[in-house]
């Protein structure tokens, strides 16, 4: 499965960073994106469990900015 991130719908609440450090960074703008040396792309490829542990951080994203796809 695949963890997309539309940046462009980020409103910088930092809520995904604060929560997943070790996948998520913020740019000087506090935009979120995933940490470079996960993926360079706007999405992560991960495992059912993986996402499972995200459903939170992806529900309660304030801008909507994550979907799943498979
Ligand atoms: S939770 Fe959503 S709105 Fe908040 S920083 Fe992360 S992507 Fe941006």
């Amino acid at each position: 499965m695949q963890l997309n991130l539309i940046s462009q719908r980020c409103i910088a609440c930092g809520l995904c960073f604060r929560q997943h450090p070790e996948i998520f960074t913020v740019d000087d703008k506090g935009i979120a994106h995933f940490k470079k040396d996960l993926t360079t792309k706007d999405y992560l490829t991960l495992n059912s469990s993986q996402i499972k542990q995200l459903r939170t951080t992806i529900t309660n994203c304030p801008g909507h900015a994550f979907y799943i796809s498979h």
